[in-house]
């Protein structure tokens, strides 16, 4: 990476989070100049010994993408935890459901990756591209759409200006309010809480989902045995979970789950985050585009968030890419159309699923109770449909973009 000798840019993407980092290291790539503006410092260094508390299940397809861009080797230098199977089951009832990538034919379904060690790869990515600048600590204050120039004014006083702006800033995106694009969607009144847990038995290279009526505990097995707990819960029932000593925090979680890891023996650092739906009315204006959490928030039942983020920065990078082969502006709506086109509608498929199984494993009615338990039982006696889920849940399905399919972003090499 070097300093800017310009203030003049191809792009500023905002926002250099797993999302927007992927989105300049694919486009650093092939040579666009970029201003990466982070509000946070990034930090790499943690004890040796240490897991963070937040990880994401990374799927087939984000792997893929990943691979594109070189960050994929650094990633599984440090640690990447492959899952094959996933068990999914109600607390109320029989229902459950049992996936394994093996009647795929796969021999896998996806990683958990820690957060931090995807993070620690984009970066020394980006340290290699010329093109990219990373201006960190510092935010965006200002932004003016001219007709062949957008520009922002920084925290410090600078300005900048590019032929595009992308908002990559996460779901309370400074660049989506200063451009005015409004969003739908609601607050699930919840709370999911992470940690990670040691517990007497191995994981099984197995992803367990309990859905409970305040919501899903999720176990995502780590590469050591360990596991990573996303508690999905009542604001008030996280802030009593945040606030019991270990010893509280592992019976209590030891109830919840029941005894298919063995004893709950070890508890990291505990977080909560709140959750909601959000889906930006639009993700495009002239010299505007928005993706990830700034363009869509989803609940994390299903561990798709980032990875419809990652979907978006492929797909972005890849409309981008051929505007230029074709001379076109790349801050032209027109193009950025063809963006909005591909990923919105796949986007909003995925939120109103998740939103409905919230729903349906939330209600306590009891035809809802009968609804899930016999879908949970049918669908895991029905190997095409079983299949199908499999395949979306790894990223296969879809209108993939060129990276996803491990393809080079040109079309070309
Ligand atoms: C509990 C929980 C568990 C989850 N588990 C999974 C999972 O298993 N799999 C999965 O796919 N997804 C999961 N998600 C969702 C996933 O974490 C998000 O979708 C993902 O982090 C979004 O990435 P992003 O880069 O779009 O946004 P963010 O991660 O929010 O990054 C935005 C970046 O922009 C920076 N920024 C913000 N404002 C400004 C500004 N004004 N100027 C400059 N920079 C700014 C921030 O510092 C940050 O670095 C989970 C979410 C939660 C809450």
């Amino acid at each position: 990476m070097n300093e800017p000798a310009s203030n003049d840019y191809d792009l500023i993407i905002v926002g250099a989070g797993m999302v927007g980092a992927t989105l300049a290291c694919a486009l650093g790539g092939q040579g666009f100049r970029i201003a990466l503006v982070e509000a946070r410092q990034p930090e790499f260094d943690w004890p040796a010994d240490s897991v963070d508390q937040r990880v994401s299940a990374i799927t087939c397809a984000s792997q893929k993408i990943f691979e594109s861009i070189g960050a994929w080797p650094v990633m599984s230098e440090q640690r990447v935890s492959p899952y094959r199977e996933m068990r999914v089951w109600d607390a109320t009832g029989t229902g459950a459901i049992h996936f394994d990538s093996a009647e795929l034919g796969e021999p896998l379904l996806g990683h958990i990756v820690e957060n931090r060690v995807t993070l620690f790869a984009l970066h020394k990515c980006l340290k290699s591209l010329e093109t990219v600048s990373l201006l960190a600590p510092s935010s965006v204050t200002k932004l003016d759409i001219g007709s062949d120039k957008a520009q922002v004014e920084l925290d410090d006083g600078r300005f900048l200006s590019a032929s595009l702006v992308v908002a990559a800033d996460g779901s309370r995106s400074k660049v989506r309010e200063l451009a005015g694009i409004e969003t739908t969607g609601w607050s699930y009144h919840q709370h999911g809480v992470v940690a990670h847990i040691v517990t007497s038995q191995d994981n099984q290279e197995t992803a367990w989902q309990r859905f409970m009526p305040d919501g899903p505990l999720a176990f995502l097995p780590l590469s050591d045995g360990s596991s990573s707990i996303v508690w999905s819960t009542t604001p008030e029932h996280a802030e009593t979970l945040l606030a019991m000593n270990e010893t509280e925090f592992l019976d209590e979680l030891q109830q919840a789950f029941g005894d298919r890891l063995g004893r709950m023996i070890k508890c990291g650092p505990r977080a909560a985050f709140p959750l909601h739906l959000q889906h930006a009315k639009t993700y495009t204006q002239p010299r505007i585009a928005l993706l990830g959490d700034a363009a869509h928030t989803v609940h994390p039942l299903a561990g798709q968030g980032v990875n419809l983020g990652l979907a978006d920065a492929a797909s972005l990078a890849e409309v981008i890419v051929d505007a230029r082969k074709q001379q076109q502006d790349i801050g032209r709506h027109k193009v950025l159309r063809r963006y909005e086109r591909w990923r919105k509608g796949e986007n909003l498929t995925m939120l109103s699923t998740m939103d409905g199984f919230k729903r349906l494993f939330g209600s306590t009615k009891p035809v809802m109770k009968w609804l899930r338990n016999t879908g949970l039982r049918l669908t895991n006696s029905t190997t095409p449909i079983k299949n199908l889920i499999m395949r979306q849940a790894m990223g296969m399905e879809g209108d993939l973009s060129r990276l996803a399919r491990g393809q080079a972003l040109d079309g070309e090499q």
